[in-house]
């Protein structure tokens, strides 16, 4: 059931007129010579600690940060693309692939809202097919595969957001093979780090329609650096290259994604990541013993989303504990629902008890 899809080139799904253009040029990257080609100042500014000096243009697709996040990955350094967060991922994809006005992208609600919006600002049409709720939300890969007339991208999120479930491989896979040659199959695992199941970015080797997005915002804490990657095959990754702004990395976010990828703060990372998960058993075990509480999703992600008799109510007592959750009120499947985030214990302690 394996064997790879025919392997047919992706970027004959791109546009034409992106295909064609001829980037920015910006100033050449040789850090052995100083520079006098960029119209920078000489001198840095006082307090300025970085490395690099923010005097200069920071290093476009910086050569280390690339190589750290693509072992990272499990990819080669020219199968990724890091930005400023998935979501720029995402509004790269959807310029580089849709004319305005005539493809469309495939997103399965409820899901995470950024595909929507980047198709609409491209001109993009935006083809729903709802998540299963009566099968907790699971994807249906056969509505996705009757329905890809004039589609280009296909996004698929896994563990999905708002609902936490992760999709099932084999639908994914079924996916993956009906959309060979038609659209690539966009893989958002912003929250793999949270679940059990392998990544997919093994695939884009052997599919190269099939694309991953990975994120440092919310297992790897560094969701204000603003650090998200677009795993692909190299002939879209060289795409993307083109047209994301010449200089869209910050030094200083570069620098702290670099300190974050040392193996020591991996670690650190693992050890928080399996906090979360300790507490997001406990929590999800101790919701359904509320009298206000209907129902629990099963979520594989950093967070969890419950249905109330009154979500409206709960919202308030929260908030009178001083806490923020996220209102999902008139989510279809789920609707009164509300989307928890995991906190530290004694924010998920002050949570439960608000409910109580
Ligand atoms: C949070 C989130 C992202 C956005 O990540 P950034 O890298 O911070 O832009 C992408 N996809 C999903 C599903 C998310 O929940």
């Amino acid at each position: 059931m394996n064997e790879p899809a025919p392997s047919i080139d992706p970027l004959q799904l791109a546009r034409p007129d992106i295909l064609a253009l001829k980037p920015y040029s910006h100033a050449s990257w040789n850090p052995t010579l100083e520079r006098l080609h960029a119209n920078e100042l000489p001198w840095r500014v006082p307090g300025d600690a970085s490395d690099a000096g923010l005097n200069r243009y920071p290093e476009p697709q910086p050569a280390a940060l690339v190589q750290r996040l693509a072992a990272l990955y499990g990819v080669a350094a020219d199968q990724l693309l890091v930005g400023r967060g998935s979501d720029e991922g995402i509004d790269l994809l959807t310029r580089a692939f849709c004319r305005a006005g005539e493809d469309a992208v495939l997103i399965c609600p409820p899901t995470f809202g950024m595909y929507a919006v980047a198709a609409r600002i491209q001109g993009a049409k935006v083809v729903e097919v709802a998540l299963d709720a009566a099968r907790g939300f699971a994807l249906d890969a056969e509505r996705v595969n009757a329905n890809l007339a004039g589609v280009k991208l296909v996004y698929l999120c896994t563990p999905n957001n708002p609902t936490g479930n992760a999709m099932d491989a084999a639908a994914i896979e079924r996916v993956i093979r009906a959309a060979s040659g038609r659209a690539l199959v966009v893989i958002d695992e912003a929250y793999a780090e949270f679940c059990a199941a392998p990544s997919w970015a093994a695939r884009i080797a052997v599919d190269p329609h099939v694309v991953v997005l990975r994120t440092l915002s919310k297992a790897h804490g560094l969701a204000g650096a603003r650090i998200g990657s677009v795993l692909a095959a190299a002939p879209v990754i060289a795409l993307l290259r083109r047209i994301i702004p010449p200089y869209a990395l910050a030094q200083p976010t570069v620098e702290a994604a670099l300190a974050a990828l040392e193996p020591r703060q991996l670690e650190i990372m693992q050890l928080r990541r399996d906090d979360i998960l300790r507490e997001r058993a406990r929590v999800a075990a101790a919701l359904p013993a509320k009298a206000c509480v209907r129902r629990v999703l099963p979520t594989e992600a950093n967070f969890v989303l419950v249905e109330f008799d009154d979500a409206g109510a709960a919202l308030a007592r929260i908030a009178g504990a001083g806490l923020i959750v996220r209102d999902f009120r008139g989510l279809a499947g789920v609707r009164e629902a509300l989307r928890i985030t995991i906190g530290t214990p004694t924010q998920n302690d002050r949570m439960l008890d608000s409910l109580t």
